[in-house]
């Protein structure tokens, strides 16, 4: 079986097709346009494969994408090539409705064209896997706003907001999760493109009939995250002394799953999963932003403690003066003004996908984020190598 994966160059596409080739017997062709988030060295380790073939093509080209389906006659389609970052969205929405809109709406009609002339078993096993976000649905009710009874208490949600609370699945005091019925309400560029892309997607298949289904996961951590994101940008900011900016209190929660369980669930929607269906994806580990970054501190203070503020004196000004001040790793921490529009929590469900494919992650958010810190501080050539002169990890999206 042949996939087309399209995106297969960024954090989670390299990680999907890494899965492919070494897990697999699967072969893939991973059509990627290389725009800053993208990085063939991530896939140095599966490049030789014969199992692998790169197109460097843009999703909004119809003529090169149709010349793709032609050449590689791909059985599956999933569909990962994006813009991602929240905060480029701010400052640039243009290129979120490109890519994220507009290039899903090409290869949608470039897959149903070549995907229509398909004879037999091809055509009637062929699909469409479309790989979305938790951050279409919006935010959820932070446990703050929370009463004993699960009752959100701020008043501050807005008429739409609390008709999509109500549906949220609330069990006794426990808050809020997303599911597979959750409304859709999202409040940045970037997760209105997605949720754009989504609509689309399932017009598609109601329309047309054309074989899609659709995945909606939580924030993803791990190797080859590009460094503009929460935990690479922590870990090599902390590892040069820099300041690690932390927007607004830090109390904003974020589900966290480790990039390779992601990669292991999308595969196996995209063989397994039904025509038609959505399954969301997520870890259960849900953490604050201040939580995460303090946990980073930690696990740095005892595998790089020769680069600690607290070794290499830097930030001694704290000692003597007042004993709660935080000392080492954690004194670099720099509370910022707070992201425009900044949803407070996101915490998924994912009952489901457990439940109908069996899937469930290998990884726990303590193991998981020991082994991100601990390889990001074996590959920081690769750290240095991605960062193009534009983008010196300066702050985006104020
Ligand atoms: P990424 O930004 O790391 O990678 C995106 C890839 O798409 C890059 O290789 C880039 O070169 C490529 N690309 C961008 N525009 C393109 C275009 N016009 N044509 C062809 N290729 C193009 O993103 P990621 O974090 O790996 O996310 C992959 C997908 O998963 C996205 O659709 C994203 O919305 C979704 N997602 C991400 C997360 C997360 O935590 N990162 C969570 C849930 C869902």
């Amino acid at each position: 079986m042949k996939l087309l994966v399209t995106g297969g160059a960024g954090f989670i596409g390299s990680a999907v097709v890494r899965h492919i080739i070494n897990d697999t017997d699967y072969s893939v062709v991973n059509v990627d346009k290389l725009t800053y988030a993208g990085n063939l060295e991530s896939l140095a380790s599966v490049s030789n494969d014969p199992c692998y073939s790169f197109e460097q093509v843009d999703i909004c080209d119809s003529g090169e994408l149709k010349r793709v389906f032609n050449q590689h006659q791909p059985d599956l389609v999933m569909h990962l090539a994006a813009e991602s970052h929240v905060d480029r969205s701010i400052d640039g929405p243009g290129e979120f409705i490109q890519t994220n809109i507009v290039g899903t709406y090409t290869l949608l009609e470039q897959a149903r064209a070549y995907w229509s002339q398909l004879q037999g078993d091809k055509k009637t096993n062929f699909r469409f896997h479309h790989i979305s976000t938790d951050e279409v649905y919006g935010e959820l009710p932070h446990p703050d706003d929370l009463s004993d009874e699960g009752l959100v208490l701020s008043d501050e949600l807005n008429g739409s907001q609390e008709a999509n609370n109500s549906k949220l699945k609330t069990k006794n005091s426990t808050p809020p999760l997303f599911t597979e019925e959750t409304a859709y309400a999202p409040s940045s560029p970037y997760s209105a493109s997605k949720a754009s892309s989504d609509h689309l997607v399932r017009a598609w298949l109601r329309t047309y009939g054309f074989p899609t289904l659709l995945t909606n996961c939580s924030n993803n951590y791990g190797p080859y995250h590009f460094p503009e994101k929460l935990i690479p940008l922590m870990i090599l900011n902390a590892l040069e002394g820099k300041p690690l900016p932390v927007y607004g209190k830090g109390n904003q929660i974020r589900d966290w799953l480790y990039v390779e369980d992601h990669a292991r669930a999308l595969v196996l929607v995209a063989t397994k999963g039904k025509i038609g269906e959505t399954y969301n994806i997520g870890g259960h580990n849900e953490k604050q932003n201040i939580e995460v970054v303090k946990t980073i501190c930690s696990i740095l203070e005892e595998l790089a403690p020769e680069k600690s503020p607290r070794h290499s004196g830097q930030t001694n000004r704290h000692s003597g003066l007042d004993p709660e001040s935080p000392t080492g790793y954690e004194s670099l921490i720099k509370y910022v003004t707070d992201r425009p529009g900044h949803d407070m929590r996101y915490a998924i469900d994912p009952s489901k996908i457990q439940r109908e494919l069996g899937w469930i992650p290998q990884e726990t958010f303590e193991s998981g984020i020991r082994k991100t810190v601990q390889w990001y501080l074996d590959n920081q050539a690769w750290c240095q190598r991605v960062q193009d002169g534009s983008y010196q990890r300066q702050r985006l999206g104020v």
